[in-house]
């Protein structure tokens, strides 16, 4: 039976990674016969691909909310006020390392400077942006979350901002070399989401009351218990269709892309340099840093969680890659459901490894372009602010681009220069979200291996399976 669990999973897993090599194959080969694709015909495209973005969001509410209250039930105060000290620490630690490695090398590597003597100064670069960010407003913000005023409305009217260009206006966002008096227009605009740090606080709170209750609270413990189990068995399901959807969305992205020939000239340094820290991050810093807490093999944990990995790469959102963790998480590496349903969802909203990193290299790339100073204090600031971003960036696509306004800022560097690494966003992103869902997955191999410890076991006992057999 275990066999035919183990080759169902590597079957999965080739489904998925064929799907983006076929994705990859299908798009360009539509771009060389029939583009240009209008708009509408790239949305007939990623449409197999939009309707798995529906059923992985829509999975997210039922299953988090469920299986957090049914873990928590099971867990006593104490231990799962360990387990959030913990999960804080290592997100903070782990995004302030990323942070810290993306900073070395695009110091090291200086793709602004290389880019600025071949293509010209651009500190005369328009800023006509509107975009603003405090750092302050970032944290109360996170606060603010975490206490949701009305309940229903956390469930979908949590606000996240994107960064669209205004429309009709086409932008050579690459053009820093002649940028003189080009038209840089974009604008925030408003999502519905959901409040995903509201609804942790909630079940967290909900679980530990149920379990008070003892024998009282028994209807609703059995109730999220069966909730939890049954959404699972959809995510089961889902995730089969998901090879189809990300091997549209793939294609359509390709299709979708402007003539890259000049943003690779200019920018290529610069995403050699991002794309070199999320691997040295990914393959170096968080699997020693897995090993040195756990003690076991980290690629082998790696190996256990590429399917979402490979979501995270096709969707370009963690949120939306969540119920592939945590079922991942659950069924190759054999984590306690209890730790999963805490660590990942927070995860995915807060812990932004690749997003931090990305922060830090295009703030300072973005500089070095227009050919500014970065002193010691700036560096300091910039620790703070890409983590303080990554933080207050949603884990949905391209948010990250966004909260890139509050630590330009807090250096003074133009925020307009946002437009200039918009080109290439769409591929650092897709990469960024695949170590910002690594991160959360290494995390909750490193907290729930700490709360295997004596202490906890005793009240962890009880056990409460996500999935069914
Ligand atoms: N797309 C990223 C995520 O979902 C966030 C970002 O950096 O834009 O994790």
């Amino acid at each position: 039976k275990k066999l035919t669990f183990h080759a169902k999973e590597n079957m999965l897993l080739m489904a998925l990674a064929s799907s983006l090599v076929v994705g990859v194959i299908l798009g360009c080969m539509l771009r060389l016969l029939a583009s240009p694709f209008s708009e509408k015909q790239q949305v007939y495209l990623q449409f197999p691909g939009e309707i798995l973005m529906n059923m992985l969001k829509l999975l997210i509410l039922p299953l988090i909310v469920s299986s957090l209250i049914s873990g928590m039930i099971s867990l006593d105060s104490a231990a799962s006020g360990r387990m959030v000290v913990r999960a804080v620490c290592y997100y903070l630690c782990s995004m302030m390392l990323a942070v810290i490695l993306g900073i070395i090398l695009v110091v090291t590597i200086r793709p602004g400077d290389r880019a600025r003597e071949t293509t010209g100064d651009a500190s005369s670069h328009d800023d006509q942006t509107e975009l603003h960010g405090d750092t302050g407003d970032t944290f109360l913000d996170l606060i603010r979350q975490l206490f949701p005023d009305n309940i229903i409305q956390a469930c979908f009217s949590k606000k996240v901002t994107k960064l669209i260009l205004a429309d009709g206006e086409k932008t050579n966002g690459t053009d820093a070399g002649n940028s003189k008096g080009a038209e840089y227009k974009r604008k925030l605009v408003q999502e519905d989401g959901i409040n995903m740090l509201g609804l942790v606080v909630f079940s967290l709170a909900l679980g530990v009351a149920i379990n008070r209750m003892g024998q009282a609270g028994r209807p609703l413990k059995d109730f999220v218990k069966a909730l939890a189990d049954a959404t699972m068995l959809i995510v089961n399901a889902v995730i089969w269709y998901s090879p189809v959807g990300i091997l549209f969305l793939v294609a359509g992205q390709i299709v979708g892309l402007e003539d890259a020939g000049k943003s690779l000239q200019q920018l290529g340094l610069y995403m050699l340099t991002v794309i070199l820290g999320l691997l040295i991050h990914s393959a170096g810093v968080l699997p020693l840093i897995y090993f040195l807490l756990v003690r076991k093999n980290p690629y082998r944990f790696m190996y256990g969680v590429l399917q979402a990995m490979v979501t995270a790469l096709g969707t370009s959102s963690s949120s939306a890659t969540i119920p592939v963790t945590m079922r991942n998480l659950q069924e190759n590496n054999g984590l306690d459901p209890r730790v999963i349903s805490f660590v990942i969802p927070v995860g995915a909203t807060i812990n932004m490894d690749g997003t931090a990193l990305y922060e830090a290299v295009a703030t300072i790339f973005i500089g070095q372009l227009n050919g500014l100073q970065l002193s010691l204090g700036k560096v300091i600031t910039i620790c703070i602010t890409a983590t303080a971003a990554a933080i207050g960036a949603a884990g949905v696509p391209q948010a990250g681009l966004v909260t890139m306004v509050i630590v330009l800022e807090s250096v003074g560097f133009p925020t307009s220069g946002i437009a200039m690494v918009l080109a290439v966003d769409w591929m650092l992103d897709r990469i960024r979200t695949v170590v910002n869902v690594l991160g959360d997955a290494y995390g909750a191999g490193i907290v729930n291996h700490f709360s295997e410890d004596q202490a906890d076991n005793l009240s962890m006992s009880d056990q409460v399976p996500l999935t069914t057999d």
